[in-house]
């Protein structure tokens, strides 16, 4: 891979908040407002970006918006500003720091939109992407009725999602597998329980086999990889791992283990694009297939998701909804859209979008400038 060290002459973060077109409910919480925080790094001419997908409290993993800036101020800043470096360097010289990979992935994300922009070459090609266009599917969160979800399949599937999955928990589960089922026989279906059940649970979840689900998501505790190999050898359904697969090493062992036999990539959730690129390997060599999960980014955040999802071993539809989707306005000029079924990585340099800062700046809460 091309490596081109820089220097980093500015930094800044900005907080900010967007609204979402509609709440989105799992089995862990609801989220009305998009709050997060975006990362602009400057050398000489170039200016790269990155997104947080830490969200404000320590629901789906213990970070959060307050423990990332402090990671940002504390370590990172000091780290990358006025220094020579590439994002390996950055890779290298944090991995002395224990957990926190999404504060990791967000500027190490930034480091590579500006690494791709030194080289004029898109993300994805820069990373080894080898498709095109990137096969994209919805998560649905949970609703107030079957009748609305069903509904809310039908327009997805009209609008040409070429997956759908939906948010299940206990008692939000078979009965409306079954009712899905016997409306759409033969739709690419899935289940994300996002950690919602127990070990208790097991016997129970062998009936998931009845749905004929392209996968069951995360069903047990968010850190178990054990209860989850147990599971697996119990259903033929197959157990892609979310929560659980925190970095490469843990991706491994979970393959190794039985307990996954698909793996959701989250580039936040595993600390970055390297890690990233090491799942890809690791699941190429095992045979276990990948698509790419979604943090209800922002259209910045979305990018990286769109040039990831380029890489070999992803195999099955993402979850990279349409801008319009989340947001009545994103904060990128041109919003992600989606042509039957399939999104584009673009063709310009880095990431290949463009802030709307007009937009941007009325939605900045607090901005930090380090020079
Ligand atoms: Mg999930």
């Amino acid at each position: 891979m091309d490596l081109e060290s820089f220097k980093v002459d500015e930094i800044r973060l900005w907080r900010i908040k967007l609204e979402y077109r509609e709440p989105f409910r799992t089995s862990f919480g609801v989220e009305k407002c998009k709050e997060t925080i975006i990362i602009g790094l400057k050398s000489g001419d170039y200016y790269g970006y990155g997104e947080l997908v830490a969200i404000r409290e320590p629901s789906y993993s213990y970070e959060t918006l307050d423990t990332a800036l402090s990671i940002f101020k504390e370590y990172f800043i000091p780290l990358v500003l006025k220094k020579e470096l590439n994002p390996y360097v950055f890779y290298n010289e944090t991995s002395w720091i224990r957990g926190h990979p999404m504060a990791k992935a967000a500027f190490e994300m930034a480091l590579w939109d500006l690494h791709a922009k030194y080289l004029e070459k898109p993300l994805y090609e820069v990373i080894g992407g080898s498709r095109k266009k990137v096969e994209v599917g919805v998560s649905i969160g949970i609703q107030d009725s079957v009748d609305r979800l069903i509904r809310r399949i039908e327009e997805y599937l009209e609008e040409g999602y070429r997956r759908i999955k939906i948010k299940i928990k206990p008692g939000w589960d078979f009965e409306v597998l079954e009712k899905v089922r016997r409306e759409f026989p033969d739709i690419p279906l899935t289940a994300d329980a996002n950690a919602a059940y127990t070990k208790e649970d097991i016997p129970r979840l062998t009936n998931i086999d009845k749905y004929n689900l392209l996968y069951l998501e995360q069903p047990l505790y968010y850190w178990d990889i054990y209860y989850h190999s147990i599971l697996q050898r119990k259903i033929s359904t197959p157990i892609c791992l979310d929560e659980s697969l925190q970095n490469s090493l843990v991706t491994e062992a979970a393959i190794k283990m039985g307990a996954t036999k698909i793996i959701n990539l989250k580039p936040g959730r595993v600390g970055g694009i390297i890690e990233s690129l090491h799942i890809n390997e690791i699941g190429l060599k095992n045979n276990t297939p990948m698509w790419i999960g979604g943090m209800l980014e922002t259209g910045i955040g979305r990018s990286f998701n769109v040039s990831i999802a380029t890489l070999d071993n992803v195999k099955y539809p993402s979850d990279i909804s349409e801008s319009r989707r989340y947001y009545m306005k994103d904060i990128i000029t041109e919003e992600w859209i989606m042509e039957n079924g399939f999104m584009e990585p673009r063709k310009e340099a880095g990431i290949g979008v463009e802030i709307d800062w007009r937009y941007f700046y009325k939605k900045v809460l607090k901005e930090w400038v380090f020079r």
